[in-house]
């Protein structure tokens, strides 16, 4: 097994004191990722599958770095074949990461950030390259990740967002699938619970006699509807994002928030109506309930109580 030394990556991250503002939990990750593309590295590098020589000469010569790293090679040496790497191909932005993670761990802050900032740069299409060691989700992740070193190093990227940015379908999702935020952890179990929860209940409700076309059954069958249409919502900001750069975090609430306030209203219109409704004669109104019940009772047929 040569990729044994690959396993003290992590360790060999923490030495390189990948330093990330507070709050910051990556880092763990960050490593792990590194560690399992260098493995794979050592695994594709030698069957050379690319039409390119000089891609299969890039990714070999990437390999033979990843590994230098993780065995604690001389830093001039493992310099040596990532500037090959990346002068056989030089959209090898992964090189470029790995040129990063050296830069930073001979504490050459500057250089290290430079090279972070290239990496986001050329990292803008998975393209076949990294495919062969990477996965789609962790590749996104370490954009991320970098992205937010470079934040808490103070680099900001005001005006060139657009140089870095790259909005692909499904990034959000594989992010949220990777590792999802706070709010969108909240509003997934939130979803679950109204989706499942309120089909167990519709189902009782309507074994229970339930009339569905009575102002308060539908009203409320409509708001399980709009719970679907709101969880529609959030899995397509998600996918592809909102048009006009709206955010699932304000169109769901506020969509879902006035159709129940529409349920509230309708609700209280139909029973003041209802209480307004001018009696036809033999009709009188319980004292109890208001509802219309014919003169000769003497039991509320709405209420049951007695009149
Ligand atoms: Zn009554």
């Amino acid at each position: 097994m040569t990729s044994w030394p690959l396993l003290l990556f992590p360790l060999w991250m923490g030495v390189a004191k990948v330093e990330i503002g507070e709050n910051y939990d990556y880092a763990e990750e960050f490593g792990k990722i590194i560690t399992r593309a260098s493995i794979k590295l050592q695994e594709v590098a030698p069957k050379r599958r690319f039409k390119l020589k000089s891609w299969n000469d890039s990714l070999e010569k990437t390999a033979q770095a990843a590994l230098g790293m993780a065995s604690r090679e001389k830093p001039e040496v493992i310099q040596v074949r990532l500037d090959e790497a990346v002068q056989n191909y030089d959209q090898n932005s992964f090189a470029i990461l790995l040129k990063a993670i050296l830069a930073s761990s001979q504490q050459n802050g500057k250089e290290a950030n430079r090279f972070y900032e290239e990496f986001l740069l050329k990292s803008r299409t998975f393209s076949e390259f990294e495919q062969t060691f990477l996965k789609w989700g962790e590749f996104y992740f370490l954009r991320r990740t970098v992205y937010e070193i470079l934040a808490s190093r103070g680099v900001s990227f005001a005006g060139r967002e657009k140089a870095i940015h790259m909005r692909t379908p499904y990034e959000q999702l594989i992010l949220y699938g990777t590792k999802p935020g706070g709010w969108d952890r909240l509003m997934n179990i939130v979803f679950i619970v109204l989706i499942l929860g309120g089909a167990v209940a519709l189902v009782f409700w309507a074994l229970a006699g339930a009339q569905f076309w009575e102002v308060v059954p539908s009203g409320i069958l409509g708001l399980y509807v709009a719970v679907w249409v709101s969880y529609g919502t959030w899995i397509f900001d998600l996918a592809f994002g909102l048009p006009g750069g709206l955010s699932r975090f304000t169109v769901v609430p506020i969509f879902f928030g006035s159709m129940t306030l529409l349920f509230v209203i309708s609700v209280v219109r139909h029973f003041w109506l209802e209480r307004l409704r001018p009696l036809e004669t033999g009709y009188r109104r319980c004292p109890h309930c208001h509802a219309v019940i014919e003169m000769l009772l003497i039991e509320c047929s709405s209420c049951r109580r007695k009149i």
